[in-house]
Formats: structure tokens, C-alpha cells, sequence
């Protein structure tokens, strides 16, 4: 790729590579959820990461069809509150590139950053509840504040997977409030939060594939 734009197959390698990181480690999502939470995360994000890749070798119209079939996925599977949050997530995305048929810099960041705001809108979870948000605004807060930077995209978003890795680290140190760990609180302690990993891992997928 040119390094200042993406194309519907650039986006469709993107997120193959970022779901292909999360099918590979579901089973430490399973152990991660089974400690603090129910145990279903990793079997959810696995069965909706092979239907996701899956999807992604079909032919594309354009950039914004590619994620609402991704959201599609995620918001009909049957997993539990992460499914649903990720789908919505995807769908502020396609919602962002609709129209596209290449996205620069800035249009990608803002994907993401509207992607982020749809995925608020299902939950009131802040940084430091130990959720997926710990993982999910650091990153894209590189992305957002990096795009007027004299880097490629491929560079930023190594250091959003950077951002991302070390907010799924951070939640050890914190009580889960949300989800059905929530019932676990000061018992999930010491554990990194399984849906702040799958960020981790999408994003570490994201970097590999552009
Ligand atoms: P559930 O808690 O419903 O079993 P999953 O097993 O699908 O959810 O996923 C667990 C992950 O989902 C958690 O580790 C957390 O990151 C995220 N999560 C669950 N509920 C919420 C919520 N209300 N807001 C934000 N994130 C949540
Ligand atoms: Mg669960």
C-alpha cells in the first residue's frame, strides 16, 4: 500500500489480520474471562472472528459495506456484551466511510474515533471501569492525535497497538464494574479484563495487516 491511504482491500487485510490475532488466542480469552468474568468471551469472539474472516474473502462493494457486514456479524452472533459493543463499534465505522472508496489519514482516524463514540452509546463504562474502553480509547487517541504527525499509517497504528497492549495491561490493577465480572469486583484483580485484550489483539492484528 502507498503508506497515505487505504482501499476496501487494505481495510478488508486490516481487519482479517486483526480478527485472525483474536481466533488465535481465544483460548487465553476463555481462561481470562473464566477468572473474571463468565467464560464465554473467548468461544463468542472466536466463533464471530471465523465468521468475520470468512466474510472478508468475499468480493467488496465498498469500504462501508465491509464493516456493516463485520457489525452485522458481530451484533447478530450470540455472545455476550462484547459482541454488541464490538458490532456497534463497527458500525460508527462504516457509518464514518460511507460513500468511500479509499480512506486518507484523517478519514481513517475519524472512522475510528466515530466508531468509539457509537460503541459510548451502549454503555457507560469510562476509562478504568476494566472493559474494553481501556484498551479501545487509548488507541484511538493515537490515532486521532497522530494523523497530522509526518508518520505513516502503518507507524501510527503500531503505536495505537502499543497504546492498546498497555491499556488491556493496566486493567490488572483494577476492579471490574461492568459486565458480568462485575459480580467478581475486587476478585478480578490481578487479572487483565478479556474484552480490553481482544482490543489488544485486534489492534496488534491491524498493525500486521497494513
Ligand atoms: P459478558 O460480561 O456479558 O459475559 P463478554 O463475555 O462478551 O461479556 O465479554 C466480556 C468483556 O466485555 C469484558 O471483559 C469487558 O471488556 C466487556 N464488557 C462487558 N460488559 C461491558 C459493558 N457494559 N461496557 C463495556 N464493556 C463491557
Ligand atoms: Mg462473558
Amino acid at each position: 500500500m502507498s503508506g497515505t491511504h487505504l482501499a476496501v482491500a487494505e481495510i478488508q487485510s486490516m481487519l482479517d489480520a486483526g480478527f485472525s490475532e483474536v481466533v488465535q488466542n481465544h483460548a487465553q480469552l476463555t481462561e481470562l474471562d473464566s477468572i473474571s468474568g463468565d467464560g464465554d468471551h473467548g468461544i463468542a469472539m472466536l466463533r464471530a472472528g471465523e465468521s468475520v474472516r470468512a466474510l472478508l474473502r468475499e468480493p467488496a462493494k465498498n469500504i462501508a459495506s465491509v464493516l456493516v457486514a463485520v457489525s452485522g456479524l458481530l451484533l447478530s452472533s450470540d455472545g455476550g456484551a462484547s459482541s454488541a459493543l464490538l458490532g456497534s463499534f463497527f458500525l460508527g465505522m462504516a457509518d464514518a466511510c460511507a460513500g468511500k472508496n479509499e480512506l486518507d489519514w484523517a478519514e481513517m482516524s475519524s472512522a475510528f474515533h466515530a466508531g468509539l463514540q457509537k460503541l459510548r452509546c451502549y454503555t457507560e463504562a469510562k476509562a478504568g471501569d476494566k472493559t474494553m474502553l481501556d484498551a479501545l480509547e487509548p488507541a484511538v487517541a493515537v490515532l486521532v492525535s497522530s494523523h497530522t504527525c509526518n508518520l505513516t499509517i502503518e507507524a501510527v497504528m503500531a503505536l495505537a497497538a502499543r497504546a492498546a497492549r498497555n491499556g488491556a495491561l493496566q486493567t490488572k490493577e483494577m476492579p471490574a464494574r461492568f459486565g458480568r465480572a462485575q459480580h467478581l469486583g475486587n476478585r478480578t484483580i490481578g487479572w487483565q479484563d478479556p474484552g480490553a485484550t481482544t482490543i489488544a489483539l485486534l489492534f496488534r492484528g491491524f498493525e500486521k495487516g497494513l
